[in-house]
């Protein structure tokens, strides 16, 4: 049976920045509710294809962001890109079920990725939580402002191209690998490429991990 297209709804972009070279944060007007962790469908144009970008906002505010990277080569991002505050954007209601459970959770992330996390923490939630952030340089953890500033000590930070800041050296695999006791009583929030989220589930799995404690979020 074909999947139901997303209704998208005409939104005003307010901001767009460059926050790393090549990434970038998208504002916009925000029309409904959502709940942190939750995605919605974007586009530029009646027709187009919509692609998919999880919330990376409070669930407070009157404007609503989203963090991408361009691919040289793709059909959204590159023009997204380009938008300027007062452009229309066009954008569904959000939906989606990687939401905050009642329980303590470990996150883990790479690249865009952290989105979700980051509308969480801005959201307010509060439960005990753990994230580990995986990236290549010290300058593509992105919004490890915000995270070091709500999470403290459980904010860990993989570097597997540069030392030092704090970051532990090497890839956050090697590390879940190391770990010979991983909490069973705590939900799992995986959130990037596929091949991190795989990983790092068989890796959680082969340690004793539930299945039905693992949530992911694959941005394929
Ligand atoms: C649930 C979910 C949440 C997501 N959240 C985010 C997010 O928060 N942030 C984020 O950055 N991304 C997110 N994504 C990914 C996002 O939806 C897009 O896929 C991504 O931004 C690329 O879009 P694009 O239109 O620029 O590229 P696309 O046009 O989709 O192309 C992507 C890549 O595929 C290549 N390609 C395209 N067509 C072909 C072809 N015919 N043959 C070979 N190669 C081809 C392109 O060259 C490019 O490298 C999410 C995905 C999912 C499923």
């Amino acid at each position: 049976m074909p999947r139901k297209r997303k209704e998208l709804f005409s939104h005003k972009v307010t901001t767009v920045k460059e926050i790393v070279p090549g990434y970038f944060t998208l504002e916009f007007e925000r029309k409904f509710d959502f709940i942190p962790g939750q995605v919605v469908a974007v586009a530029l144009h009646e027709g187009d294809d919509p692609r998919l970008y999880s919330i990376a906002s409070s669930n407070k505010k009157d404007t609503m962001r989203i963090l991408f990277d361009v691919f040289p080569q793709g059909l959204l991002t590159p023009p997204l890109s380009r938008l300027k505050p007062g452009d229309e954007l066009l954008v569904s209601e959000s939906f989606g079920k990687f939401t905050p459970s009642d329980k303590p959770e470990w996150w883990i992330s790479t690249g865009t990725g952290i989105a979700p996390f980051v509308s969480m923490v801005e959201s307010g939630v509060e439960n005990p939580k753990k994230l580990l952030h995986g990236s290549r340089t010290l300058a593509h953890f992105l919004f490890q402002d915000v995270f070091k500033a709500h999470l403290g000590e459980n904010y860990l930070r993989f570097c597997t191209k540069e030392k030092g800041d704090g970051a532990i050296d090497g890839r956050l695999t090697n590390w879940l690998n190391e770990q010979t006791d991983l909490p069973k009583d705590v939900n799992f929030f995986l959130c990037g490429n596929p091949e991190m989220v795989v990983e790092v589930r068989d890796i959680i799995l082969s340690k004793g991990v539930a299945f039905e404690n693992i949530m992911a979020e694959i941005y394929f």
